[in-house]
């Protein structure tokens, strides 16, 4: 077994992640308080591998802050995490335009493809055949455009989509309670500078 330090994903001597009996799922992850009751139902099923890759995330600080929560847990649950690149650059240019957009908007949309596009990528070059998001288990996002543009990705990979609405039957109020024993920083933003303006303008 090698743990790939870059990646921070337990691998074979392929590379590849480590299978068990279950199937394997990369599981896109936004934060760690979202993740829990997501986490720990998928497992039930599925071999599931972490994936953070969140270029939305302003500034680097809170991205470092909410990246080292993970990580912390992650390696608690003995889940593979695999670490996306800081692209911020690359999401600035995505969301041209589209800075005056309210959360629920046309920026959010464009920031939920790229980053599952890179999801989808990365289960593919790991030959991981389903993946996943916990973006839906918020209340304030919109599961239907998440499960839709996760569908439309996963016709353009050939990556299998795992289509949930995470927030139902009480999934927001049970991952924030398991949050809350975990001790997990909770942000008071969704992630981008927008956002931060709009939701804690008093941060700024
Ligand atoms: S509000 Fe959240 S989902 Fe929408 S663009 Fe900003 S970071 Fe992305």
């Amino acid at each position: 077994m090698i743990r790939n330090r870059s990646t921070c994903a337990i691998t074979n001597e392929s590379g590849k992640p480590e299978m068990n009996d279950k199937p394997s799922l990369l599981l896109h992850v936004c934060c760690a308080p979202c993740s829990p009751y997501v986490v720990e139902t998928l497992r039930k099923d599925y071999s599931v591998t972490l994936y953070f890759y969140n270029p939305n995330i302003h500034p680097e600080e809170e991205y470092l802050k909410r990246l080292e929560e993970l990580r912390r847990w992650a390696e608690n649950i003995g889940a593979p995490l695999i670490e996306g690149k800081y692209e911020a650059p690359k999401w600035f240019e995505a969301v041209k335009g589209l800075e005056k957009e309210p959360e629920r908007g046309a920026r959010c949309e464009v920031c939920f493809e790229l980053r599952l596009s890179e999801a989808a990528r990365t289960a593919k070059s790991l030959g991981i055949g389903v993946y996943g998001t916990v973006l839906t288990v918020s209340p304030h996002k919109d599961a239907v455009a998440i499960n839709r543009i996760g569908e439309k990705v996963s016709d353009e990979s050939g990556v299998k989509f795992f289509v949930a609405d995470w927030k139902k039957k009480e999934g927001f109020k049970k991952t924030t309670a398991l949050g809350k024993n975990l001790g997990f920083y909770r942000q008071n933003y969704c992630g981008c500078v927008f956002s931060r303006r709009d939701q804690a303008p008093d941060e700024l």
